[in-house]
């Protein structure tokens, strides 16, 4: 059986605004296992970056205190430490990695400022031994001339090569989990390939686990071995990615699919694109039963009173609709 490296129960995130309180995460679980890629997928404002911030306490203070649940890292509950014993898990055993390189990096200091810093403050290394992690962390991330590029600021670099070094920034203490925040939304396709396979074969060489961020399915087919499908903070549908994108349960996943251009695993080569009408709801004004329920083509009386609970297919699958399996 495969260790399972963090385990999310019932996570729960609200925030306070002047209008008042709203949710934004409404009790998702899941299980990340050593090794393997989850991805979580939804459109913007469904909760999948809170819910990854949630993980290394990096949310602003207003919701800091309201958070429940349990985030359960090598037998300790994330919520449950301080801000000393949560500085050093981050970095050094779960690191995150964000969409935009250009607001992560410091501009004024230069690459090798910022990762000599990074191995210096994780790790018991003098700054000789650190220079020479640093180079190799950066042939690890393929940058040619690492030494080069150690002496540039990051305003000197493309996208492409500030993904990389945060993707070096990231690794530099060899953490067991990555969390990828729409690692390659800000690049070209090109550059986005190369750096899926650069994440997907570091990942392999180091048996880490990683936590993706995506509203793009295309990515999911490419490096995850299961999905979870979120929708206006819900956790809609989780399986393992193949299957789940071939015989999709939940009316969302199912828009998704077919908003989708081919996804390479379906076999059919022209298909037509059909847009989700509507847009997910204002966490505000969440709709009442089945949040996706103003949207949903298959929506019953009772979608709109009732919320609906999980059906496990087998311990793999489940999803929350009130459709019986197949029926979509
Ligand atoms: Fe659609 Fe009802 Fe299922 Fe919600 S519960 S996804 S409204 S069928």
């Amino acid at each position: 059986m495969i260790p399972i490296e963090l385990d999310v129960r019932n996570l729960k995130v609200s925030f306070s605004t002047p209008q008042g309180n709203f949710s934004a995460v409404n009790g998702i679980s899941f299980q990340l296992h050593r090794g393997e890629t989850l991805a979580l997928v939804g459109e913007s404002g469904c909760g999948k970056t809170v819910s990854a911030l949630s993980i290394l306490q990096l949310l602003p203070k207003s919701a800091a205190n309201n958070i429940s649940g349990e985030i359960i890292y090598s037998g300790k509950n994330l919520l449950s430490l301080g801000a000393k014993q949560m500085r050093k898990i981050r970095g050094e055993e779960i690191s995150m990695i964000f969409q935009d390189p250009m607001t992560s990096l410091n501009p004024v200091l230069t690459i090798g400022e910022q990762l000599i810093e990074t191995l210096l403050q994780h790790k018991s290394l003098n700054r000789k031994e650190a220079l020479e992690k640093s180079v190799q962390l950066l042939g690890k991330v393929e940058l040619y001339s690492p030494e080069e590029k150690l002496k540039q600021y990051p305003h000197q670099l493309s996208g492409g090569m500030r993904q990389r070094v945060m993707i070096a920034m990231a690794l530099a203490c060899e953490p067991k989990i990555l969390i990828a925040d729409e690692p390659t939304t800000a690049l070209d396709v090109l550059i986005q390939a190369q750096i899926l396979d650069l994440l997907e074969n570091l990942k392999r060489e180091s048996s880490m686990s990683m936590l993706l961020i995506t509203h793009d399915l295309g990515i999911v087919v490419e490096i995850a071995e299961r999905l979870m499908v979120m929708y206006a903070g819900d956790e809609v549908e989780t399986g393992p990615t193949k299957s789940l994108l071939k015989n999709p349960n939940h009316p969302y996943t199912k828009g998704l699919i077919l908003s989708r251009p081919h996804l390479g695993i379906e076999g059919k080569k022209k298909q037509r694109l059909i847009e989700i009408e509507g847009s997910v709801p204002n966490p505000n004004k969440r709709p009442t039963g089945c949040s996706f329920h103003p949207r949903c083509k298959w929506v019953m009386d009772k979608c709109r009173t009732q919320k609906p609970l999980a059906k496990n297919l087998n311990p793999n699958l489940k999803y929350n609709c009130h459709l019986d399996p197949g029926t979509i």
